[in-house]
């Protein structure tokens, strides 16, 4: 699909906006997005806000400043040399993607007086161009993942291979939704799975079907990305 600029970003939130759940907390993914594009999905209630790499993060926190009150999720592959940049910058990170770089979140989290809010990212199909755990791999991590006090560990994330159709993407929601319950039925004393991070732009309708809590979109609210 193609998003056309149609209208300004503020109506493209708004319109966006009405077709989610108010309980649905609406990510503005921006990599790519230039600073004033942001300020006006701000102007127009945006609050949360995703990007995918650290270091173009940083930049545009610093051009932010003045707007206190963001959350930022760090929603792209983190290498391990960032991981200590990624937790000064982000209040989320939805692409904790393996136990190794969980260790070190968690090694590094130790001092801080307020633990990152982590989500464990996850395939439901086998996706070599994808990061993440396959459910039974972070089933057997869980016990590992549960001793990382230093860190909370809230979602679970999700990104569909591509090229599924509308009834194997909700079967992939729907997936995620049932490894975050049965995860939650384990009563783990330090993982409380109680967010789904799933949809984007061409899916979100689905993910929210599919008992999606955040959705990240972009394009629908920004146009198309030039890279
Ligand atoms: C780019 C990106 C999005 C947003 O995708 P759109 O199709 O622009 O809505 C969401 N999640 C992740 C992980 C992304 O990299």
């Amino acid at each position: 699909m193609v998003y056309p600029l149609s209208g300004s970003v503020s109506e493209r939130v708004a319109r966006t906006r009405q077709t989610i759940p108010a309980s649905v907390r609406l990510i503005a993914v921006t990599k790519q997005v230039p600073v004033e594009a942001m300020r006006e999905a701000y102007e127009a209630g945006i609050r949360d806000f995703g990007e995918s790499r650290v270091q173009e993060a940083e930049g545009k926190q610093a051009q932010l400043q003045d707007l206190p009150d963001i959350t930022w999720h760090l929603i792209g592959h983190l290498q391990a040399n960032k991981a200590q940049k990624a937790l000064q910058l982000f209040h989320w990170i939805h692409s904790v993607d393996n136990l190794k770089l969980a260790q070190r979140l968690d090694r590094l989290a130790e001092p801080f007086t307020q633990k990152p809010i982590i989500c464990l990212q996850v395939k439901i199909r086998p996706d070599p161009a994808k990061y993440g755990w396959m459910a039974p791999e972070l089933l057997a991590d869980l016990a590992a993942l549960n001793e990382y006090h230093h860190l909370a560990i809230q979602g679970l994330m999700m990104i569909p291979p591509l090229g599924l159709n509308a009834a194997q993407l909700l079967d992939a929601f729907q997936q995620t939704h049932t490894l975050a319950t049965q995860i939650r039925d384990q009563n783990w004393s330090h993982i409380h799975i109680h967010e789904l991070s799933m949809g984007m732009s061409e899916d979100y309708e689905l993910a929210v079907q599919a008992g999606a809590t955040m959705v990240r979109l972009g394009r629908i609210l920004f146009g198309d990305r030039t890279l």
